[in-house]
């Protein structure tokens, strides 16, 4: 099975890509951890990437694509993958529908996490970071009353990231990069959206449900 996970920050894709990708048995590809591997690695992408990293700058779409091209050619990854935080746009997803047309293969589906802006903003707006140990609570889940860490007796604060204008902002920065690729894929007909409100194993479920018919 190869397939992408999209979704809005707030969607909780980072943990369902591991729970995904686990379930299925095959490897969980991150962007993220593809840099980290590089970088620390002191790989030629990595060293190359991190001169931008260190100015502060965006790595260059023909890095970032380098280094996916490289971790797909990696053994474990010949059956199948879950690519998380790539493709991000339309002209990338292209590149990589003609990378895997070249080794024979083509993505069987791009999984779309659904998740309504005012959902995303409760789970986010609502977290508070400890000043101390960093350990994030969240006034309605954790049913925080107080603006004390339970942990360390550190005080609480939200952090820019988390302060709804910012999260709308970030929400509305997100629909405008990533409807095109979902238009992209949709056209391609591999495209399947799922419902990420509720518990984390439910939406895992339900992945796991949309999934299975795409199994070959
Ligand atoms: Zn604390």
């Amino acid at each position: 099975m190869r397939l992408v996970l999209v979704g809005p920050p707030g969607a909780g894709k980072g943990t369902q890509a591991q729970f995904i990708a686990s379930n299925l048995s095959i490897p969980k590809i991150s962007t993220g951890d593809i840099f980290r591997a590089n970088v620390s690695g002191g790989t030629e992408l990595g060293k190359l990437a991190k001169t931008y990293m260190d100015r502060g700058d965006l790595v260059p779409d023909e890095v970032t694509i380098a280094m996916v091209r490289d971790r797909l050619s990696e053994d474990d990854a010949q059956d199948g993958f879950l690519l998380d935080g790539f493709p991000r746009n339309v002209p990338q997803a292209e590149i990589l529908k003609k990378m895997l047309a070249d080794w024979g293969q083509a993505l069987d589906l791009v999984l779309e996490l659904v998740v309504d802006d005012d959902e995303v903003v409760r789970r986010l707006a609502g977290r508070r970071t400890c000043s101390q140990c960093g350990r994030i609570w969240h006034v309605e889940f954790d049913d925080k009353q107080d603006d004390l860490c339970d942990a360390c007796g550190g005080t609480l604060f939200q952090r820019d990231d988390d302060k709804e204008e910012t999260v709308r902002h970030r929400l509305e920065v997100y629909q405008e990069q990533t409807a095109p690729l979902i238009n992209f894929y949709a056209d391609e007909g591999i495209l399947v959206g799922v419902d990420a409100t509720g518990p984390v194993e439910e939406v895992t479920q339900r992945a796991m449900d949309a999934i299975r018919p795409f199994l070959g």
